[in-house]
């Protein structure tokens, strides 16, 4: 079975704070029941990661139509990299690299695309975030602001929603980027990939 993920993305905190922002996010979707306090191995493909909780199911249109992805015994955990994090998973879907000054949108294939992989690389490995200039308006702007589609990350907290379906369907009665901005005030953008 291929494996995909939702991923949530705090492109503002700071990496002092990552840790704790991530806690309270956990700690707010356990408390909503749509998470289990105890994280556990099995869910995840490594590390650790919370399974889903009792009410997930209950905030859906139409449960009978999702894939029941919070049964017992699959990967359908949710871990919480609270560090640099890039949403490696996305590259091979990745659609377009927009330039946030003039919002040109550069297509896969793009050097402007291979500029931006080599500043994944450049954060990862010396948490230093590269400039990065359009060829289209020459502005230079730095890797992390330019958006990708999907959102690959260069944030320092990134959330993943194993096999959860899409926070973008219709299917959610309630939206878990909306209840963690209502509750905590921080931004998610949200993204995916796949294995
Ligand atoms: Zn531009």
């Amino acid at each position: 079975m291929s494996s995909s993920y939702n991923s949530l993305i705090d492109h503002d905190v700071s990496p002092a704070d990552a840790e704790s922002i991530g806690n309270a996010i956990i700690e707010l979707l356990v408390s909503e029941r749509f998470l289990l306090a105890t994280p556990s191995e099995q869910c995840v493909l490594n590390g650790l990661g919370y399974p889903p909780g009792p009410r997930i199911r209950e905030i859906f249109a139409n449960h009978e139509s999702c894939v029941p992805f919070w049964e017992p015994n699959a990967i359908n955990g949710v871990k919480v990299h609270a560090e640099r994090y890039v949403n490696f998973f996305a590259f091979p879907q990745l659609q377009f690299a927009g330039c946030p000054q003039c919002r040109h949108r550069f297509p896969d294939g793009d050097g402007v695309i291979d500029q931006l992989y080599d500043s994944v690389a450049t954060f990862v490995n010396d948490d230093r975030i590269e400039i990065i200039s359009c060829p289209q308006c020459n502005h230079s702007s730095p890797s992390n602001a330019w958006r990708t589609e999907p959102d690959i990350g260069i944030a320092y907290l990134g959330i993943e929603f194993w096999n959860w379906v899409p926070f973008s369907s219709p299917l959610w009665t309630t939206s878990i980027p909306d209840l963690i901005h209502d509750h905590l005030g921080r931004t998610m953008a949200v993204s995916w990939g796949k294995l």
